[in-house]
């Protein structure tokens, strides 16, 4: 018998329109966990290395963690992984909500994608049932209509359905895909879906998941629980509003928008507007938030609501969360935040990334400004009028246009560094805020962060607020407010990382950037991408584990949960282990794909003040930390201590390393 996973994937060949429920090797959970780390394992075995995104050869795998629909709390998070067509590195882009736990109770732990579809079609899961079915109806329907539609057709209302819209099937990069509660919005996973001409995926599940230790796995559960109350009832003092709590960031419940409004950027990440904030706005933002909140909601089996029901006046209702609140308003120059929940209906049904594609649009209107696009590229044609020239208008024009490619959107619709490629007359440089070619959170700041550089340049989830967490962004200012801190910080895995926090100064030689110095720099990005590759092999959500200060679950609780729930033998240095393979495979699968050094660079402009020969030395200490060479490639020993050395012997071969 399987314990905490079904055992089964289910793979589709779209081509061939085969379905086939294939029994995995319990080794393999051993090795890699679930999600994210077999997930490495299946695109390292089975696409080859140059294999473009939108090729038949490439997959597109739904993967479930390994605790979802365990009554672990939080532990409802979908892993979908492809190669990006916008970076063409791996993309493993996370969902919330209820698919990955409703996919599980069906009997399987991954969906497998293979191969294209001729027609536009729609996958239908019901346990053991499953069907490939003809969506031809539902092209060009927005990503929660389709949702909707399809659970009518089914007649069955408690199905869940992950859909994209119509970015997806125009293979915008950045197309999302939507579900209910949540999306996987980053890196184009949404694109590929369209690429296979998958429309949506339906799923119903009334299965059980056999525990291997119940009376134990339950009480985890509980002192989770206990613990999630035990820090609502005392948010963290001498940190920002939006680091004292757990979850996601609570943009939903929060209305004080004062420190993201007057610390990231506007526009296309260029202008920084410090008095932005005053009352009267607070006032007016707040109507507008509380009138288009109907409520708060949760992912599947957590307390912490991070999301909320948006309706307003003549338009259908959709569910919103995180910063896509601020992202649009932010990058029009628009100050109305009535706006801000109307174009991001629009961008839901339309299936598209929160993060890019207002990065996107703001950076065209710079080059207009600049006179690289011109009028002629904002002209109407016999389908549609021009772009408007008021604000709003313009960006709701644009945004037509990146999802229908239409014109000008078509060149857009591939994401900044695409789409300045294309332009040339130096729109490369307004193409200013990216690293591996995928755009970054509109924040610039002072002064060189060390830990955040690091974070930076060798993150491979390409988004900077799925990579931090656990250690405080900036130092505290008094002796009494770190000892506050560390007093009751059960979560770190060594208690040297104390000692950091005890030393770090707002001023002075133990201040950035040369304090955290390299080495103990690496040693909290080693630890805060350890719980994030835990979290996301486990299904666990980031906003209950690796993403917040002081979260429920952490490196010591984690193994026994593990253990509990699937019978295997874990501990904290076995876990660990796990995390360093999950950790150079996805290394190695990217590095296969071309991934060196000298991609690994925050944008120019991140940091007002710039330390090249502190930052040289921060990327060789890190990388000599992590076994890799000074290429950033995984050496033989390191790979091969890890269980990896079929990798090492796929670099040899192919000449990335040498003997
Ligand atoms: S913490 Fe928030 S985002 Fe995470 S599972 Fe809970 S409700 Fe969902």
């Amino acid at each position: 018998m399987r314990y905490g996973e079904t055992g089964y994937n289910l793979e589709i060949d779209l081509t061939r329109g085969s379905i086939e429920r294939v029994e995995t090797d319990p080794k393999d959970t051993e090795l890699y966990l679930g999600g994210l780390g077999t997930n490495a394992k299946i695109l390292w075995d089975r696409v080859p290395a140059d294999a473009d995104p939108f090729s038949p050869d490439n997959i597109l795998i739904f993967s479930t963690g390994l605790l979802c629909s365990t009554p672990a709390p939080g532990a409802n998070r979908t892993i979908v992984a492809t190669y990006s067509p916008q970076t063409k590195f791996m993309a493993y882009s996370m969902m919330g909500g209820l698919f990955a736990p409703e996919l599980k109770f069906a009997g399987y732990d991954k969906l497998i994608f293979s191969g294209k579809s001729p027609n536009l079609v729609y996958i239908w899961i019901n346990n053991d049932k499953v069907e490939i079915r003809d969506a031809s109806h539902l092209k060009g329907k927005g990503a929660v209509e389709t949702q909707e539609l399809i659970k009518k057709e089914l007649n069955e209302p408690d199905c869940q359905v992950a859909a994209i819209g119509l970015a997806g099937e125009n293979r915008v990069f950045m197309a999302s895909i939507e579900q209910g509660r949540s999306s996987a919005s980053r890196l184009g996973v949404g694109a590929v879906m369209g690429d296979k001409g998958i429309k949506a995926v339906a799923v119903r599940g009334t299965k059980d998941i056999n525990i291997a230790r119940p009376t134990e796995f339950l009480q985890l559960c509980n002192e989770v629980l206990e613990y999630i109350k035990f820090r609502e009832e005392r948010p963290i003092p001498n940190v920002m509003t939006i680091l004292q709590g757990l979850g996601s960031p609570q943009e939903m419940k929060h209305t004080d928008e004062k420190w993201h409004t007057e610390n990231f950027m506007w526009g296309n990440a260029r202008t920084r507007r410090k008095d932005f904030w005053n009352d009267e706005i607070e006032k007016k933002w707040e109507k507008t938030q509380l009138g288009a909140r109907k409520r708060l909601i949760s992912c599947y089996n957590c307390p912490m609501k991070c999301g909320a029901i948006i309706s307003l006046p003549g338009m259908s209702t959709y569910m919103m969360k995180c910063f896509s609140k601020l992202t649009y308003t932010m990058a029009a120059y628009v100050e109305d935040l009535d706006f801000a929940f109307r174009i991001a209906q629009r961008a839901t049904e339309y299936g598209v990334d929160g993060f890019s594609t207002p990065q996107t649009m703001a950076f065209a209107f710079e080059l207009k400004e600049a006179g690289i696009l011109t009028d002629k590229d904002f002209e109407g044609t016999s389908a549609y009028e021009a772009c408007p020239t008021d604000n709003e208008g313009r960006f709701y024009w644009l945004l037509d246009r990146v999802a229908r490619r239409e014109g000008i959107g078509d060149i857009l619709a591939d994401g900044t560094y695409w789409a300045a490629q294309k332009i040339g007359k130096g729109s490369e440089a307004f193409a200013h805020n990216n690293i591996k070619k995928h755009e970054q959170l509109p924040l610039k700041l002072g002064m060189l962060n060390p830990v955040y550089f690091l974070m930076y340049c060798t993150g491979e989830k390409m988004n900077i607020t799925q990579i931090e967490g656990q250690f405080p962004q900036s130092p505290f200012m008094t002796m009494e407010e770190k000892e506050e801190f560390i007093s009751d910080w059960i979560q770190v895995p060594d208690e040297k990382f104390k000692q950091y926090v005890l030393d770090w100064e707002m001023r002075g030689e133990k201040s950035n950037p040369y304090y955290p110095t390299p080495e103990i720099a690496t040693d909290i990005v080693d630890w805060q991408e350890m719980m994030h590759f835990v979290d996301d092999a486990l299904g666990v959500c980031a906003g209950l584990s690796s993403f917040p200060l002081k979260p429920p679950y952490h490196i010591h609780n984690y193994p026994k949960f593990v253990a509990a729930a699937t019978g295997i033998d874990m501990d904290e240095e076995k876990l660990t282990e796990v995390y360093r393979r999950n950790r150079n495979l996805v290394r190695a699968i990217n590095v296969r794909r071309g991934l060196r050094r000298v991609d690994e660079k925050p944008p120019e402009d991140h940091w007002k003040k710039r330390f090249p020969e502190l930052e040289e030395k921060l990327l060789d200490t890190y990388y000599k930390f992590k076994g890799w060479n000074n290429d950033g490639i995984p050496m033989k020993e390191t790979l091969e201590g890890l269980g990896l050395g079929y990798v090492a012997e796929d670099f040899l071969q192919r000449g990335i390393l040498t003997d």
